[in-house]
């Protein structure tokens, strides 16, 4: 009597009952067994140091090439607040803005051979760009049905039902390119959506989808946060360069400028029609429109982080953190051994799992332990992360204790 009725269609692309039930449980346990909620500061040597003196090397940890403590992005920082003297102009770029935004733009353009225009972070880039591909302003206003790869991030995700509200939004199974082909016959107009390379380890299939994208025209929208710089000849990351020559009008590229960049902010990289599309963004972006743009210190640091990515130092970075994954697959096991890839995920049984990686904290060591039920009971394991900045024999202790403990 008197109840309202809920609206129908609700929960089609999420669930917060459902995700906080499942996340909690899951965070809980790792707070109970001391591996979130760590308080500490750089230390000597890269070590990571609690107030109650417990050193340890972050191995899940996304600054690959430990560009984030680089002395030379540290003082581009300061360096641009002092001839700034100013955070920002506390106004939307749309009106005012700061020169060096733009000459950080056109040097990004540069290195990645593509048209940029940055944002605060790219979980902000995509919450300008994927409203707006959805509602077909970047394909000639017809709007595409819209494929999220079911492992996309969670900065994608958000806005499936934003998306939703526009046209038609599906979710495929993981780097199923029989199921995206599907798609592509059944509708004029697809957009894929899915990361170039995943949190969880993997990547997607480029030369398949570029290979969809020429037969049915299918636009991409990758986000590849987790390859820029450790690949490319100027850290332009995996996807950007597997793309030989310019992007064209049916791809973009959005990576975080916070990960192996080494500094912070976001950047969306695309072809032609640049000067449409920057206008488009800026004035219709979400938090691009509405927000502040990247700050004077963040600019300053990711000029920076172009200057190094433009020198011979990025190569010499990039090949050893080559080495430290040969070094470690070469040892351990995991699904992700020989891609070539930072990122590994090392099985252990659920039950296993959080000791496996108490142990390895005691040791000196930060892991971080996924567990159902935020992934199957059969795909728990440590997620380890491999880094440049490290010592080898750091990486040979890891990889015994990760053996004397009997995982894979
Ligand atoms: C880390 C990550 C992000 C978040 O990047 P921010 O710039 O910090 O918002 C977005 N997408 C992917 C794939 C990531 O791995």
């Amino acid at each position: 009597m008197g109840q309202l009725e809920r609206p129908a269609g609700l929960h089609r692309f999420r669930n917060n009952d459902k995700a906080i039930a499942i996340g909690n449980t899951f965070w809980e346990e790792t707070a109970r067994n001391g591996l979130s909620g760590i308080v500490a500061n750089l230390a000597e040597g890269g070590y990571l140091q609690t107030q109650e003196g417990h050193r340890f090397l972050n191995f899940s940890c996304c600054s690959y090439l430990d560009f984030d403590t680089h002395p030379g992005i540290i003082q581009g920082a300061i360096r641009a607040l002092e001839k700034y003297g100013v955070m920002d102009h506390c106004i939307s770029r749309i009106r005012i803005q700061i020169p060096a935004l733009l000459e950080l733009e056109n040097r990004l353009s540069s290195l990645f051979r593509a048209n940029v225009i940055t944002a605060i972070s790219a979980s902000a880039a995509t919450a300008g760009v994927l409203p707006l591909l959805a509602s077909g302003h970047f394909s000639g206003n017809r709007k595409p049905v819209m494929v999220f790869d079911k492992n996309a991030h969670f900065s994608m995700n958000l806005y499936k039902p934003v998306c939703g509200d526009e046209t038609e939004v599906l979710t495929s199974p993981h780097n199923d390119m029989n199921y995206l082909e599907d798609v592509c016959r059944k509708y004029e107009h697809v957009a894929y959506v899915c990361d170039g390379t995943y949190s969880m380890g993997g990547h997607a299939p480029v030369e398949d989808l570029l290979m969809l994208q020429d037969k049915y025209g299918m636009f991409i929208y990758f986000d590849d946060s987790h390859s820029l710089s450790i690949m490319g000849e100027k850290g332009e990351g995996y996807i950007r360069s597997s793309i030989p020559g310019d992007l064209n009008e049916l791809t973009i590229i959005v990576a975080t400028l916070n990960k192996a960049y080494g500094s912070s902010g976001g950047c969306i990289m695309f072809g032609p029609k640049g000067r449409d599309v920057a206008l488009l963004l800026e004035r219709f972006g979400g938090p691009l429109a509405w927000s502040q743009p990247m700050n004077v210190a963040a600019i300053g640091a990711s000029l920076a982080a172009a200057d190094i990515h433009d020198s011979p130092e990025l190569k010499r970075r990039q090949d050893k953190l080559k080495r430290h994954i040969d070094l470690f697959d070469a040892r351990v096991a995991s699904e992700q051994q020989g891609n070539g890839f930072p990122i590994k995920l090392v099985s252990a049984s659920n039950d296993k799992v959080m000791a496996a990686g108490q142990h390895l904290y005691e040791n000196g060591f930060y892991v971080s332990p996924v567990f159902f039920p935020i992934v199957p009971r059969d795909q728990a394991g440590l997620r380890v992360m491999l880094r440049a900045g490290v010592e080898e024999s750091e990486i040979l202790r890891l990889s015994q204790l990760l053996l004397d403990f009997g995982l894979n």
